[in-house]
């Protein structure tokens, strides 16, 4: 009977003993069902972090904006104003050296380039967005097996050039870029094969990266002015700040400060008169002892004035009969009749035997008799 009593108790015993074990082990899957989805929760927003925190890094990146077109008032109205005083300053160069015929309709009328001006500089800079971030610095230009790192401005170099060799050479050069046409001129001169000079300013900071560009496809660069204001003539220091200034922007772009330049309007420009009498003097002197060479022309397109044809570029551009022929055009923003004529230009000197070359420190060196 205990015996029996015993097994009766023993069988209720393991009975409730194995329900306890089950609800233990329901519990126990609860638990880990519980922990289980509070893992997948933060695993889940762990990733979903992770993942928004990729994203921008793995987006690509916004392109450089190479050439954003922000047309200021300013500029536009300082361009004008360049036209017609380069023109002047052609115009009394080629009376004054007698080597150019009557060019006076050539010069822009003061009223027309006043009238202009408003004009241009009323439109509104609507534009398009700035850009989203600044153009970025460019990477330096390695010149350590550069053979034109010699150009670099250096006062112990004095064994210029004033006779030529005898050769028919031109000397395609232009002023007042980069501006939006500066492709365009760069496209055209490798069509041919030719290499050329830009006198270059920072009117138009935006397209200071084609600086660069002309450079590492072959052609020389000169400092023409930071400004390309005539106050520039204030003084010699005012001058020589100015020069300073474009000087950074071309070694920023180029490796170097090169020691060409040409003046605003021509050494032989009257117009400084009205900033310092004797200017010009002085600054054709000093500029030598330091170190830099001006480089003047025998030749013009006559690209000053507005209204110009490519027809007239092309009669005056080969109205010459040197054999050096130092050519002057222009790469300002407004002279897109420059770039239709230049392969006709180009063409017209090469049935004439001419090879061109850019400036080295072997040129010919022109100049024009200093007026002020
Ligand atoms: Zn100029």
């Amino acid at each position: 009977m205990a015996r029996q009593e015993k097994a009766v108790h023993s069988a209720e015993y393991w009975e409730k003993r194995a329900r306890r074990k089950k609800l233990a082990r329901q519990r126990q899957l609860r638990r880990r069902i519980a922990a289980a989805a509070v893992v997948f929760v933060v695993l889940a927003v762990i990733i979903g972090v992770a993942v928004r925190m990729r994203k921008p890094a793995e987006a690509p990146p916004a392109e450089p904006v190479r050439e954003p077109v922000v047309i200021t008032p300013e500029a536009t109205g300082s361009t004008v104003s360049v036209a017609e005083s380069d023109a002047a300053a052609e115009a009394a160069a080629a009376a004054a050296a007698a080597v150019e015929k009557n060019n006076t309709e050539n010069e822009m009328p003061a009223e027309a380039a006043e009238a202009a001006e408003p004009a241009e500089a009323a439109e509104p800079a609507e534009a398009e967005p700035a850009p989203a971030e600044p153009t970025p610095e460019p990477e330096p230009i390695d010149i350590s097996n550069d053979a034109r790192a010699s150009f670099a401005v250096d006062p112990s170099f004095t064994d210029w050039n004033y006779d030529g060799d005898g050769t028919k050479t031109v000397y395609l050069t232009f002023d007042d870029g980069p501006s939006p046409n500066t492709p365009e001129v760069l496209n055209i001169l490798d069509n041919y094969g030719i290499k050329a000079t830009f006198f270059v300013t920072a009117q138009l900071p935006q397209y200071a990266s084609y600086i660069r560009e002309a450079y590492l496809r072959g052609h020389t660069i000169g400092l023409h002015s930071f400004s390309h204001d005539y106050s520039v003539y204030s003084s010699e220091e005012v001058f020589l700040t100015d020069l300073a200034q474009i000087g950074d922007v071309v070694k920023t772009q180029i490796g170097y400060v090169p020691c060409f330049i040409r003046f605003p309007g021509g050494s032989s420009n009257e117009t400084s008169k009205e900033y310092s009498e004797g200017i010009m003097s002085i600054l054709t002197t000093r500029v030598q002892e330091l170190g830099y060479q001006y480089y003047d022309w025998n030749v013009a397109v006559g690209d000053g004035a507005e209204t110009v044809t490519v027809e007239e570029e092309l009669a005056r551009a080969m109205d010459t009969d040197a054999d050096t022929v130092l050519l002057l055009a222009h790469d300002g923003e407004s002279k897109h009749v420059t770039v239709e004529a230049l392969p006709q230009i180009i063409e017209g000197y090469i049935a004439r035997g001419y090879s061109f070359r850019a400036l080295d420190r072997t040129s010919k060196v022109i100049h024009h008799p200093v007026m002020n």
